[in-house]
């Protein structure tokens, strides 16, 4: 039985319209580069392998941006999901200091794509905020703004003087400007339309379901027969990882959002912010463009294969009431409820770069909060790596770096 990934009624494919369908393999093919995958990590790599003028196919199981493309909340923050407190047994702090600098590069970058392409995809930079209200929590975030504050970083210190939100802080971590947000499934739709009129070619419906390793070229077949010939293949299949490798590839949870309805009175603070308390499991929320807002957490172990109803009732109801007493003045009404494999890591980042075995083989996995920044920044190094510039911070998402 095919293990479930994703649950429910997405949001990012129930609001857009299929803008375009592509083609199923029917035949045999050659090419440089092949990616598993058609979510927005496989769309990010299509995109920066031919913009290189990389010949590149992607090759996609089911419908572009169907996976976990379709209920990721897009909060694009430069910081990562724990703080340097919980971090520093796992790496160090110059480590955790050049991750919060690559997310800013990765920001950037989208922000070039948006500016250059046009903004389709309700892009909208937005102020990071991150906050706890238990008074016994409050140290961790005061700790984390003084680390952040050395390292450079431009952040401002909330606490109950300076509350500029309606529901209770204890202390809070803004970063003004710090982050990002954006429909999802759009931004993966343009990443293809643009990568296409670089010659990248990408086909649905097509999984692969073998692969063979030979000594100049690596060779994948889809599940009708046809066989695409490259010089490497990335695997860009989120957390379906096993027919590439029997690796444990992070640890993987359920996570849980519920989307509202358009909300009329919605303040523009809200518009204008995304925020994430610092509970385990954390919360996180954001708005969108037509005024709703995602509210997600809740993460429970993944179980493949069992789709426990009550137990994903019980969670979606806990967040409709977490938003109900964060925002005690608006009409809170469910509209989308959905929830979805994620997976993470001891040190919060994704993994990028080449099987330590198998030079043909290479990762772009954005495990971690961050799985969309990860995935720039694995479309721009991989890309580099191919035509033989190697990124040295590229070996902060080694495959192997847990073993
Ligand atoms: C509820 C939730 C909230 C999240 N929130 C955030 C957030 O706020 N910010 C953030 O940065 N990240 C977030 N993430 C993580 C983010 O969703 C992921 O990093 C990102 O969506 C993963 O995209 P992907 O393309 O790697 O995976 P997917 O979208 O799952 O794409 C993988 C694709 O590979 C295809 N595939 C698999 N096997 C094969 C095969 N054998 N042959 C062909 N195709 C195959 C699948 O069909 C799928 O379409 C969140 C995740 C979840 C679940």
């Amino acid at each position: 039985m095919d293990v479930q990934y994703v649950q429910g009624d997405c949001i990012f494919t129930r609001t857009n319209k299929l803008t375009k369908q592509y083609p199923y393999l029917t035949q045999n093919i050659n090419t440089d580069v092949i990616i598993v995958g058609g979510g927005i990590t496989g769309a990010i790599l299509g995109y920066y392998f031919s913009k290189n003028n990389i010949d590149t196919v992607i090759l996609e199981k089911a419908r572009i941006g169907h996976g976990s493309t379709s209920i990721t909340t897009s909060l694009l923050q430069y910081e990562l999901d724990s703080n340097y407190i919980d971090l520093k047994s796992y790496t160090t702090p110059h480590n955790i200091i050049k991750s919060y600098e690559l997310g800013i590069k990765a920001l950037d970058e989208i922000k070039k794509f948006i500016d250059k392409y046009g903004n389709n995809c309700n892009y909208k930079v937005v102020d990071s905020f991150l906050y706890t209200d238990k008074d016994k929590e409050k140290i961790e975030i005061i700790e984390e703004y003084k680390f952040r504050k050395e390292a450079g970083l431009k952040v401002e210190l909330i606490d109950k003087s300076n509350n500029p939100f309606k529901f209770d802080i204890e202390a809070g971590l803004l970063s003004k400007g710090g982050g990002a947000q954006f429909d999802p499934y759009k931004f993966t739709q343009d990443l293809l339309n643009v990568g296409c009129d670089y010659g990248l070619r990408v086909y649905e419906n097509t999984e692969a379901i073998d692969i063979k390793y030979e000594d100049n070229n690596v060779t994948i077949e889809s599940i009708y027969g046809h066989k695409v010939r490259g010089k490497i293949v990335i695997v860009a299949s989120g957390y379906n990882t096993e027919l590439f490798t029997k690796r444990t590839l992070g640890t993987k949870t359920t996570t849980f959002n519920v989307a509202t309805k358009p909300i009329n009175n919605l303040e523009d603070i809200y518009k204008n912010v995304i925020i994430r308390d610092n509970e385990d499991p954390y919360n996180y929320l954001r708005t969108t463009s037509d005024n709703r807002i995602i509210i997600g957490g809740e993460d429970v172990t993944f179980s493949p294969h069992k789709f426990n109803k009550n137990l994903y009732t019980k969670n979606y109801n806990k967040l409709e009431k977490r938003l109900t007493k964060l925002f005690p003045n608006l009409n809170i009404d469910i509209e989308y409820k959905y929830c979805g494999a994620f997976a993470s890591t001891k040190d919060n980042l994704g993994f990028i770069g080449k099987d330590p075995d198998n030079s043909k083989l290479w990762y772009c996995l954005g495990y971690g909060a961050n799985g969309i920044l990860f995935a720039l920044l694995g479309g721009m190094m991989l890309s580099e790596l191919y035509l033989g510039k190697t990124n040295i911070y590229m070996s902060l998402f080694k495959i192997d770096r847990f073993d």
